[in-house]
C-alpha cells in the first residue's frame, strides 16, 4: 500500500529509519508526563543534525501540518502533546556536547543532551551548569531552555534564562536563527524570548550555556517540624534573616510516608514536614551561617535537626528529595504534579488551602516544594481509569492555581503553560499583554504551525 504523501516525503528527506509512523509506535508520543490528555501525532521524526531538522520543518510546511518539538517528554503541562496531530520532532538523537571551554566558562551542546550528561561531564572540573531540575536525569537541555526550567538550586543561582548565552533554532520557514553567544546589550534579547517559548517560536537545535564556578564548600541539614505551618513559616524567616541558602526544599507528611516506606531514611514518625536546606560558598562564615540556620529552625519549632557531617551524608539528604517523586508510585497509579508560585510569606496560607481543597474535592494531595522560591508542587493522586476521580483531580488542580493567583503568585514557576494552564492566561495577563505576545509569535511563525494550541489562548 502506498504511504501517505507526508510520510513518504519525510522518509525521503530524513531517511526511512528516522521516521516512525506505525500507529502502535506513535502511541508512545501521545502525551508527556501530563497524561490525562492524549493525542497521537501523524509521524515522529528523529533528526541527527540541524540540516535534518530543517528538512523536517520544510516537509511539514509543504504539507501544512503542525510541528511539535520534543525532548525527553518529561514536561508536566502537555507542552509536547500533539493536540492537533502533525509531526513530532524528537531532539534526543542530537545529543552531543560540542565544546567545553572552561577558560571561557562556556559549554556548547546540541539540544537533545540530557542535563545530567553535562553535569557528569563537568564533575571534578570545578565548574557547573547551575540549573538542576529534579528531572535532570532525563530532561534535555533544549527542553530545559524551551520551558525555562528551574530546580532546587535556582533559589540562589537563577533559572535557565540566566545561564543561556546563545541559541540556534530552526524557524517555521526553515531558516536557521542564531542569537548570541556574544553578549550585546544593544540588540533585542531574542535568547530570553526563546527561553520558555515551549516550541512555539522555533525548534532549538544548539545552545551556548554559561558555566559558573562550583561551590567548594557545602553545609546541608534536614529539619523536621511537626506542622507544615512551622516549616513554611521558617522558610521566610530564614530569608528575612538575610541568609540565601543554595536550596531550601520542603516535603510534607504525605510524601515523607511514601519515601520512608520505599527507602527508609529514618524520618521522625511525627514529622508533619521537613526542610532540606543547603548552604554553599567560601568556607569563611559558612559555619556561622549554618549555626544561625540551625538556631532559626529550632526556634521556629523544629523537632529534629540533622546536620550532614560528610559528603556522603549530604548526598543522602538530597537523595530523599530527589527520589521523592519516584516514590509516589507507591501511593497511586496516576498522579499529576502541579506547579504554582506564591510570595514566600504566603507559603503557610497556600499549603493550608491546598489541604482544604483536597478535602473539598476528595482528592489526596501530597506536597513537595522548592520552598525557598515560594514554588509549590502539590502532587494530586488519582486513578486514571476512574473518570470521576480524574474530573475531581483536575477541578482541585484548577482551584489551587486560582488560589496562587489570588495570593499574588502565578500558575507556573517552572513547568510552563502547555495545554494544561492555557485557560489561566487570560486571568494572568491583560488583553494588551496577550496581544503583544500573539504578535511576537506571529512574527516568528505567521502560519501558526509551531506547536499550535500551546502557551497562548487562541
Ligand atoms: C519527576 C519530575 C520532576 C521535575 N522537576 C522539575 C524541576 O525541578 N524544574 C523544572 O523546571 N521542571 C521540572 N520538571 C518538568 C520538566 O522536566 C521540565 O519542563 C523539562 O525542562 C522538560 O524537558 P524535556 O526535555 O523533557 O522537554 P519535553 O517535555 O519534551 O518538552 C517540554 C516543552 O518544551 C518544548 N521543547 C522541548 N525541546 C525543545 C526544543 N529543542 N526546541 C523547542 N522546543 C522544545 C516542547 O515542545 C514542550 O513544549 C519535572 C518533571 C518531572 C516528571
Amino acid at each position: 500500500m502506498a504511504l501517505p504523501p507526508l510520510i513518504a516525503d519525510l522518509r525521503r528527506r530524513l531517511g526511512p529509519k528516522n521516521v516512525v509512523h506505525a500507529p502502535s509506535e506513535l502511541a508512545v508520543y501521545d502525551c508527556d508526563a501530563f497524561t490525562v490528555d492524549r493525542h497521537r501525532p501523524d509521524a515522529v521524526v528523529f533528526p541527527h543534525s540541524t540540516a535534518q531538522v530543517v528538512a523536517a520543518v520544510e516537509t511539514c510546511s509543504k504539507h501544512e501540518v503542525p510541528i511539535i518539538s520534543r525532548g525527553s517528554g518529561t514536561g508536566l503541562a502537555g507542552g509536547c502533546t500533539p493536540t492537533k496531530g502533525g509531526v513530532v520532532v524528537m531532539l534526543t538523537r542530537m545529543n552531543h556536547i560540542l565544546e567545553l571551554s572552561l577558560p571561557d566558562r562556556l559549554a556548547v551542546v546540541e539540544a537533545g543532551v540530557p542535563n545530567i550528561q553535562l553535569a557528569r561531564h563537568l564533575a571534578g572540573t570545578g565548574y557547573q551548569y547551575a540549573p538542576d531540575p529534579s528531572s535532570q536525569g532525563a530532561s534535555t537541555l533544549g527542553g530545559n531552555v524551551a520551558t525555562n526550567a528551574g530546580g532546587p538550586h535556582t533559589l540562589k543561582d537563577g533559572v535557565t534564562v540566566h545561564h543561556v548565552l546563545g541559541i540556534e533554532a530552526v524557524l517555521a520557514d526553515g531558516s536557521i536563527l542564531q542569537v548570541g553567544p556574544v553578549e550585546d546589550p544593544a540588540v533585542l534579547d531574542l535568547q530570553a524570548v526563546l527561553c520558555g517559548s515551549e516550541g512555539t517560536l522555533g525548534i532549538i537545535t544548539k545552545v551556548w550555556l554559561r558555566l559558573t564556578r562550583a561551590a567548594e564548600n557545602h553545609r546541608a541539614l534536614r529539619a523536621a517540624f511537626t506542622s507544615v505551618d512551622d516549616a513554611t513559616a521558617t522558610v521566610s524567616r530564614i530569608i528575612a534573616a538575610g541568609i540565601i541558602p543554595a536550596a531550601m526544599e520542603l516535603m510534607d507528611r504525605g510524601i515523607l510516608g511514601a519515601v520512608e516506606e520505599a527507602f527508609h531514611f529514618g524520618f521522625p514518625p511525627d514529622a508533619g514536614a521537613i526542610l532540606i536546606i543547603e548552604l554553599d560558598g567560601p568556607a569563611v562564615g559558612l559555619e556561622e551561617k549554618q549555626r544561625q540556620m540551625v538556631e532559626l529552625c529550632r526556634s521556629n519549632g523544629a523537632c529534629e535537626v540533622l546536620e550532614a557531617q560528610t559528603a556522603k551524608e549530604r548526598e543522602t539528604l538530597w537523595k530523599c528529595r530527589k527520589l521523592s517523586v519516584g516514590a509516589v508510585g507507591r501511593l497511586s497509579n496516576s498522579y499529576m504534579i502541579q506547579d504554582g508560585v506564591v510570595p514566600r510569606t504566603r507559603l503557610p496560607h497556600i499549603l493550608r488551602r491546598i489541604a482544604e481543597i483536597a478535602r473539598h474535592h476528595q482528592v489526596r494531595i501530597v506536597n513537595v516544594a522548592h520552598a525557598g522560591d515560594g514554588n509549590v508542587h502539590p502532587i494530586l493522586l488519582f486513578d486514571e481509569r476512574d473518570r470521576d476521580e480524574v474530573r475531581r483531580a483536575l477541578a482541585a488542580g484548577r482551584e489551587l492555581l486560582d488560589e496562587c493567583i489570588a495570593c499574588g503568585g502565578s500558575v507556573t514557576a517552572e513547568h510552563g503553560i502547555g495545554i494544561e494552564k492555557i485557560e489561566f492566561m487570560e486571568r494572568l495577563f491583560a488583553p494588551a499583554d496577550l496581544r503583544a505576545m500573539r504578535r511576537l509569535r506571529e512574527a516568528f511563525d505567521p502560519h501558526g504551525r509551531m506547536n499550535p494550541g500551546k502557551l497562548l489562548p487562541a
